[in-house]
Order: C-alpha cells, then structure tokens, then sequence
C-alpha cells in the first residue's frame, strides 16, 4: 500500500505542477486514442516503473477539469477538503446500506441530510438519501410521486394512464425516468418556458386540466432550479398552487443550481421550496465536491420507505431501520458520497458554502459586465444566473467552442435557446477570480485574431 501512495503522490505533484503551466490537456483526437496511448490490457503483469509511466501518462493527457480553463459543463475546481473526505471514503471501502458495514459514515450522511431540510424549513419527519447523481434522485422523486398517487404499481405493475409536467428546457433525465418508471416518454408533457426559460405556469395548468379530461392521472410536476442551458429558475411558488389544486407531486430538480439553499442573497431563486414534496440537488456542481455527489430531500419520509425499501434478511442483520440506510436507497451496495461533502462542510462551515455558490454569482456578474460593455459580444441570458450565453463577432458558437478545443486553449460547450445558439460559460468554478474570467475573453479574442485563417476554413467566419 505504501509504494502505491507514495506513487499516487508522486503522478499529483506532477499534474499539480504541470496544470499551472498548462491548464488544458493536450488535444487527443478520439480516433487517434489508441495509438498516442498504451491503454491495452496484457497477459503478463508489467514493472512498477512501466505502471508509474502510463499512468502517468493517462493523467496527464485526461481533460483538466480543475484548472480556470475549464468552463465546460456544470462542475468545475478542486476543493482540496472535499478530495480528502472522499479519499478517505476510497480507502475506508464502506457501503452504506448498513450501520453494520458503515458505522458511524452512516451518521455522516444522516447528519448531512438533517441538516439540509432543516434548512429547507422542514420538521422531523423528513429525511433524504444520495443517490449516484442528479438523474437518479430526479427518478428517486418520480417513482415516489408515482408510487404515492397509486400505491398498487409497485405491486401490480403500472396499468393507469399516467402524465408528468416539465418545461421544454428541462433535464433529459426526466424523459428517461419515465421510461424506466412505466410512465412512458411519450406521457411527458413539455410546457412552455417565457422569454427567460422559466415555465409557464398557465401553459401547465391549462396541460393538466386538459389531461384530466380526457382521462390521464397527472402524478409529477418536475420544477427546475437552475435550467441546464439558461440556469433559469421555475416559480416554485406559482407552480406548487397548481400542484396543490389538483393533488400532482412537487419535485424540484435542483441539480444545477439548487445549492442555492446555502445562500441568503440566492436562496430567494427556490422561494416556495418548503412547499414541495421532494427536492434534490448535486453537491457536484455549485458546491465543488468531486463526482458524484447529489441528495435527495423527502418531506415526508414514509415516501422513501414506501418506494424503496424491501426486506433481505441476508442484508439487514441489526440495528433500526433509522440506520440501515439501503432501506431508503435506490441502490443495494452504495459508496459513500457524503464523506467529502461533510468533510468540506465541517472545514468551511455552512458560511464558507455559502461563499462558494456566492462566488459562482459574482463570476458571472463580471462575465455579463464583460459582455455588456464589448460590443463585438452578444449576451442571451439573464442574471441571476451563473450560465452566461454568448456569440462573438457572429462566430457559429459550435465551431468556435470546437476550434478552442481542438486547439488545446479552452473548454467550453454551446447551447441553445429559441433558435439561437450561443457560448455557454458556466462560472462554477468558485476558485476562480474576475482575473480568470477576464482571461477566457481575452483567450477567446487572441485566438480569433491569430487564427482567422483556421476559422475561416471551417466555415466559421465570413472571408
Ligand atoms: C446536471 C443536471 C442533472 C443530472 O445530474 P447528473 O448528476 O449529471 O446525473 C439533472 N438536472 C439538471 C437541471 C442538471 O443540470
């Protein structure tokens, strides 16, 4: 064990190292993978020497998500305690379906989840779980909303005409959900968003009462806090009058942006959220901890039990169920994920979290600044986002994000919102100062400059 740590420390050092200097890795072209890499799998074992070579080697042509060059998708950074709270969870090797197999990690999360809803303003009776990220709590909550409206289907199997509500610029988990649920996609209805992605909740209402008429039973409203694209928050409040009205489960998908909660300027974005009947939220993205991380809220906590659990006399051997925690888990054997997210929190306190999504807030304010006031820039979103959306000089975003990565300079993706499609920087990364935002602008105008012939053989730019 001890060569193999003193090896791990030894491949960090090195990336540490070579990330100042290089924040993105170099480029390998998927078809060139196998050839630039010795990734293939022999009979016979290899020296140690050979072992430190590749592997190193691997880490060090593996995308740099941690540098202030990676604005890629909805993580970013490296939170040093939250590494280490998770390290340890790798060399503890526990599951967490039993206080027998976990002990006291299982008070870890519980003391995490309590802590949660009670920020939420929910009372005793409400509890939470982890799952393996924002899809599978987002499928924890539409089988619990399936299963509270008809309790037979997890028996009888589902035979009722069933229908689920999101906007249009919602997670494509839930599509997926409801085809593993028995749902079926085809019984989502997508409900308009307004001019900032918000869903409209006339559309919603008028989409239900329709369904009712002509005979479906209306079981999950899916309200977004942090849309993929925009980073647009849902009415939380206007929707759970509706919800309420006509008996439809309340889930928010706080995936993105939910961490929210943490922040008293922010946390008016999920106005509402003590109204709903289950809520999740990854620590993975605005929080900063390592892949995966993402909670499940309960209100009422009978919904966890209802739904997931199922006795294994083989599994549950002592204790209260209040401490075998795979009675309330989608999964059987579950790694333990609240290890790095308590680590960091004890570290920081709940006023360092808050700094953390804070931060997030304040990079994109200085990214729309920066937009606003560049007049070779378009903006196509909103504040109060931590997802700034943009052209330069007219630039088709996917050629643009493509070429800067093709390039080795920036990590960067594209999205699109009533037919326009733009640059989407995420300002995640709370490690990041203004000077790291300003850099992506000026990394973004030299290329186009330098590279004007490159752009302009892909069709990018007009001659
Ligand atoms: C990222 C995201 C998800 C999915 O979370 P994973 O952990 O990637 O499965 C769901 N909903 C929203 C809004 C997201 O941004």
């Amino acid at each position: 064990m001890k060569e193999s740590l003193e090896l791990f420390n030894e491949i960090v050092e090195a990336l540490l190292k070579d990330e100042q200097s290089h924040p993105v890795a170099e480029f390998v072209p998927s078809n060139e993978l196998y050839e630039r890499l010795d990734l293939n799998l022999q009979d016979e074992a290899v020296t140690v020497d050979t072992l430190k070579e590749v592997l190193q080697d691997l880490v060090f042509k593996t995308p740099r998500t941690a540098t202030n060059a990676f604005f890629n998708q909805l993580f970013g950074g490296r939170n040093d305690k939250a590494v280490l709270g998770d390290l340890l969870s790798v060399m503890l090797n526990n599951s967490m379906y039993t206080y027998k197999a976990a002990g006291p990690q299982v008070g870890v999360e519980k003391v995490i989840l309590r802590k949660v809803c009670d920020m939420i303003g929910w009372d005793e009776h409400s509890n939470g779980t982890f799952a393996s990220g924002g899809s599978m709590t987002n499928f924890m909550g539409m089988l619990m909303a399936r299963d509270s409206k008809f309790a037979n289907v997890p028996y009888d199997g589902a035979r009722n005409k069933m229908t689920v509500y999101t906007s249009s610029e919602s997670h494509y988990s839930v599509p997926k959900n409801a085809a593993f649920c028995g749902i079926g996609r085809d019984q989502v209805r997508y409900i308009d968003v307004d001019s900032e992605g918000k869903m409209n909740v006339e559309h919603l209402k008028s989409a239900i009462i329709e369904d009712i008429s002509n005979g479906y039973s209306p079981v999950l409203v899916n309200a977004t806090a942090g849309t993929t694209v925009l980073g647009a928050f849902d009415d939380i409040n206007a929707i759970s009058v509706v919800c309420m009205k006509y008996d439809i489960w309340l889930h928010v998908d706080g995936a993105y942006c939910g961490s929210v909660l943490f922040s008293k300027k922010y946390k008016h974005l999920i106005d509402g959220v003590e109204k709903v009947d289950s809520f999740s939220f990854n620590a993975h993205k605005m929080i900063g901890t390592p892949l995966t991380c993402s909670l499940l809220l309960v209100k009422d906590e009978k919904h966890l039990y209802d739904s997931f659990s199922n006795d294994a006399s083989y599994l549950y051997q002592t204790d209260h169920d209040e401490f075998n925690l795979g009675k309330t888990s989608l999964q059987c054997g579950r790694r333990n994920d609240a290890l790095k997210f308590w680590t960091l929190w004890k570290s920081v306190g709940t006023n360092g979290l808050e700094a953390i999504v804070d931060t997030q807030f304040e990079l994109a304010d200085v990214a729309r600044n920066y937009i606003r006031n560049h007049p070779d820039y378009t903006l196509y979103s909103y504040d109060d986002s931590i997802s700034v959306c943009f052209n330069y000089k007219d630039i088709p975003a996917r050629e643009l994000c493509t070429t800067l990565y093709e390039n080795s300079e920036l990590l960067v993706g594209y999205g699109s919102f009533e037919n326009e499609e733009f640059v989407r920087l995420v300002t995640i990364n709370s490690q990041n100062e203004k000077r790291d935002i300003l850099n992506f602008f000026k990394v973004i105008e030299e290329f186009v400059e330098n590279n004007e012939n490159a752009l302009i053989k892909r069709g990018s730019i007009a001659k």
